[in-house]
């Protein structure tokens, strides 16, 4: 069968560039980047290369950016990292409803650990309340952190804006950058942001790799307690080869952002277009022109998001819902609940990110699929409402 991924927003494929350039390092030029020696001077050099690489794609210096082992570990380490540092400043920290589990976690452990934390409202679109930032700032916060980019509905946010406050009030500013680079234009010195988190798999990169930028002059606590690698903040013998393949990845999809972005705009509003042309009780989740390029969020009224990724799956079809089934009771994801969407069309949501290898041809076939299954999802719904009703 030939299948179609539309889970980009999940993992991605390493670009074949990336794998050509990490080739070497898995194989003939091994060496450690913190041995003395040639091996270690080679390999070290290739640790520079693609450090060099991620800070000219993000507009900072090559020292402002540390290697971990992905947005999971960079984000936690942001978090506490900085949290820690500025204990002495206040106790306040500021983010939203819709981060990424590895940022709402982390700060719930920090609540445990005497730190308050403000979880800001987003509006129906997904946009986080720029009012209610303002209104929470105080003279104990020493740390913002706001998403560039939503992963399940694809909202981007007003970073300038919120840069521009940290900045005003002395606060950090930092960002979960995952889901946006390679995809939106960012320049973290020009735009004044503190600290930024990416990583590799998002952006066809190797899994397990990432980075932190964090902005000279900025205090943040050690993350791994060890050996003296990525400045003695990160302790640990560096993934040379993920690093090399995570520097690659940057450098393309910032190379290749505007013939990309323009491309998987287009093919994401005809797919939009047609899907809602198509079937009836359709709605577009998240923010309909601030959106990354590759997201489409759809609810589907009457509708089970689960049962349609399934069905969806048999076609060879692989999409990703906004629910998360945990110990047997569905609970809807808490991006589509803090942005207020209706508990039934949050159950009937799925998403569906694209690659910019995708053709028109998929996304025709897609559609009809699509059209075929949510048919069928409905009559069995119809039906079993009806015989409900009987029972009565
Ligand atoms: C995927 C993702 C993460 C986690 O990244 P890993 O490298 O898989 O740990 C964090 N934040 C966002 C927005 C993501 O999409």
């Amino acid at each position: 069968m030939n299948r179609i991924y539309m889970d980009n927003a999940a993992t991605t494929p390493i670009h074949s560039e990336v794998l050509t350039e990490m080739m070497p390092v898995l194989t003939t030029d091994f060496g450690n980047p913190n041995s003395l020696h040639s091996f270690g001077r080679e390999a070290k050099r290739y640790v520079d290369v693609a450090r060099s690489r991620i800070a000219k794609a993000l507009g900072c210096d090559d020292n402002e950016i540390y290697f971990t082992s992905g947005a999971t570990e960079s984000n936690n380490w942001a978090i506490t990292g900085l949290a820690k540092a500025n204990r002495h400043k206040g106790n306040h920290i500021i983010t939203s409803k819709i981060e990424h589990p590895s940022i709402l976690e982390t700060c719930k452990k920090l609540e445990r650990e005497g730190y308050r934390v403000t979880y800001l409202d987003v509006d129906e679109m997904g946009m986080v309340r720029i009012d209610q930032l303002l209104h929470y700032l105080s003279a104990d916060t020493i740390l913002i952190s706001i998403m560039a980019a939503n992963n399940e509905v694809g909202t981007i946010q007003n970073l300038q804006a919120i840069a521009n406050i940290a900045k005003e009030k002395n606060v950090i500013f930092h960002t979960d950058a995952t889901q946006a680079v390679g995809a939106i234009n960012l320049n973290v010195h020009e735009m004044g942001i503190d600290a930024l988190s990416l990583s590799g798999h998002k952006l066809n990169g190797p899994k397990g790799v990432g980075a932190l930028y964090v902005h000279n002059g900025v205090v943040i606590t050690p993350f791994m307690n060890g050996g003296e690698q990525e400045f003695g903040l990160r302790a640990g013998t560096s993934n040379v080869a993920g690093i090399v393949g995570l520097g690659k990845a940057v450098e393309i999809n910032t190379r290749d952002i505007i013939t990309n972005s323009k491309k998987l705009r287009t093919l994401r509003d005809y797919f939009i277009r047609e899907v809602t042309k198509n079937i009836d009780m359709t709605y577009l989740n998240g923010h309909p022109i601030q959106r990354l390029p590759n997201n489409v969020n759809l609810s589907f009224g009457m509708v089970d998001g689960e049962s349609l990724m399934c069905m969806l799956d048999l076609e060879g079809i692989a999409v990703s819902t906004g629910s998360a089934c945990s110990s047997g009771s569905v609970e809807t994801s808490h991006v589509l609940q803090a942005m207020g969407i209706a508990p039934d069309l949050a159950q009937g949501a799925v998403r569906f990110s694209l690659s910019k290898d995708i053709t028109k041809e998929e996304i025709d076939y897609v559609v009809s699929k699509l059209v075929e299954c949510v048919e069928k999802l409905r009559k069995i719904s119809a039906m079993t409402k009806s015989q409900v009703g009987k029972e009565d």
